[in-house]
């Protein structure tokens, strides 16, 4: 899981660029997902699971500095 995760460094997805693997941590389902520290083009840095980056929801589009 984390080797495919490396692979991500430097991906854009949406504003959210990938800096590094995080952690992995169970999703609210239960499953073990790797998360990953992001920074946003505006600089703000977060940590998102790799399902809600992938998801298209809100969150995985940019920190929120843009409607
Ligand atoms: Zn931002």
């Amino acid at each position: 899981m984390e080797q495919k995760v490396k692979g991500l460094t430097g991906e854009k997805i949406g504003k959210w660029t990938v800096v590094e693997f995080s952690y992995s941590a169970a999703n609210e389902e239960g499953r073990v997902v790797p998360h990953l520290r992001v920074a946003c083009e505006c600089g703000t840095s977060k940590i998102l699971s790799i399902e809600v980056l992938r998801s298209g929801d809100c969150d995985s589009e940019s920190c929120g500095c843009i409607a």
